[in-house]
């Protein structure tokens, strides 16, 4: 019998209202005769809210207890789910990811999966009940629960998905799938059908908040098939309808190759941007700035080293704008007397605005009709990365919603 993962979001499992449509629809494809899984989040606002008391109490909580106090969002998501399950007839049973076990690596509030125990699932669903699964959580192996990283549903689900070889992974949202942009940016923008795994990948890890980056990793290293689809419809669409609605991941590297050149359009407000000026160009610079920033476990992003003038230049770097403290720290506390730079200027205020699409393998001029429509609306471009499939520029966070907007239009992709 083929099996079939549900993951529904925060705003899916919003209400008891909601849950009673999530039971519905799951009982839905349940009666069509699919072994289901269901991996829920924890309602909207929950995470948020459970953070918000630990930092209420601390500036920097302990990350095992963070992780222990976040995760529990989760756990009242599926005892809910179940019992909405129950209460119209239908066998259900919910664990927490350290029943099942999901294990994790030992790194708390960004863990990542190790492995997946899938013999108490799979004996659940041959005895014909509906398993639900805690998503965000794990185990490590000390035995303590451990969360996947912001929206880390999505992992959970498509890992399991490929943990329980799935037929399919569906991730039911708040939006009825894929768009060119955030439609909650641009209302122009368009639904797409198919999107490459690639591109999916580099619109994840460029800020589509969408799917977590990690979800589409296993999604491609398991080749599970992925669609993202609406959870807001009426939960007792046909199958057929709702089965070929929303967006699938494709594996095929050139569905849009025919089609438009940009596929989509990412940003991340979450920027914050680093100088160190006046520092000798000589050998080693680059891993004397790097290395602590590295060794304090800070993500560094996009890299200018700009030509020396009487052998000084100047180095930047971008940084997740939470760590912007921590990396001013590392830098000021040392590393500026270490080297002899003259100083270090950091501005926390920056977005990052990234085209995506395939079809720039087979195109050029794509980075000039950017700069150009950028330009033409007087924004300023602080720095630029490029990817075989993306365009990045770092700009001042006041215009990133424009610039967006702009650049949707000026590659047509309303239309496209
Ligand atoms: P969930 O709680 O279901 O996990 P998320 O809020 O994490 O939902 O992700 C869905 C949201 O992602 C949408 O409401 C939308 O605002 C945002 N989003 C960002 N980029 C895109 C995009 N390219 N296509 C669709 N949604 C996007
Ligand atoms: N509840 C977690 C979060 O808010 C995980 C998720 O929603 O995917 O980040
Ligand atoms: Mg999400």
């Amino acid at each position: 019998m083929a099996l079939i993962v549900h993951k529904y979001g925060g705003t899916s499992m919003g209400s008891t209202e909601r849950i009673k449509n999530v039971a519905k629809r799951v009982a839905k494809w349940h009666d069509a005769g699919y072994q289901i899984v269901v991996v829920p989040s924890a309602m909207s606002g929950e995470t948020n809210r459970l953070i918000g008391l630990a930092k209420e109490l601390s500036d920097q909580p302990d990350p095992r207890e963070l992780d222990m106090i976040a995760s529990t969002g989760e756990q009242v998501s599926v005892g809910l789910l179940a019992i909405a399950l129950q209460a119209i007839g239908k066998q259900a049973v919910s664990y927490a990811g350290w029943q099942v076990a999901i294990n994790t690596d030992m790194s708390h509030t960004k863990a990542r999966i190790a492995s997946i125990d899938e013999v108490k699932v799979k004996r659940d669903l041959d005895a014909g009940k509906i398993v639900i699964i805690t998503g965000f959580q794990g185990v490590n192996e000390n035995g303590d629960i451990t969360t996947l990283g912001r929206g880390g549903s999505d992992t959970s689900a498509v890992a399991v998905a490929a943990a329980l070889k799935a037929q399919e992974c569906l991730i039911f949202t708040d939006v009825d799938g894929v768009y060119t942009t955030d439609p909650r940016v641009v209302s122009e923008a368009r639904r797409l059908k198919t999107v490459t795994f690639e591109e999916m990948l580099e619109m994840a890890s460029l800020g589509s908040k969408v799917l977590q980056i990690r979800s589409v990793e296993f999604a491609g290293n398991y080749k599970m098939p992925t669609r993202v689809l609406s959870s807001l419809t009426d939960p007792l669409l046909p199958l057929e309808i709702e089965a070929n609605s929303g967006t699938l991941i494709s594996f095929e590297e050139d569905t849009h190759m025919e089609q438009a050149t940009i596929t989509g359009i990412a940003f991340n407000r979450d920027e914050a941007k680093i100088t160190v000026f006046g520092v000798p160009d000589k050998p080693g610079i680059a891993f004397q700035i790097l290395g602590p920033i590295a060794d304090a476990n800070i993500e560094v992003d996009m890299i200018i080293q700009n030509q020396s003038v009487e052998g000084k230049t100047d180095f930047t770097f971008t940084v997740p704008r939470n760590e912007f403290n921590k990396a001013m720290d590392v830098l000021s506390n040392g590393v500026k007397q270490h080297i002899q730079a003259t100083g270090v200027i950091g501005d926390a205020k920056v977005s990052k605005v990234s085209v995506v699409g395939v079809g720039m393998r087979s195109h050029v001029g794509i980075a000039s009709q950017m700069f150009k429509t950028l330009a033409e609306e007087g924004i300023n471009i602080q720095m630029i990365s490029t990817s075989e499939i993306k365009i990045s520029v770092l700009i001042d966070e006041k215009y990133m919603e424009l610039a967006v907007r702009a650049l949707h239009k000026a590659f047509g992709m309303e239309n496209t």
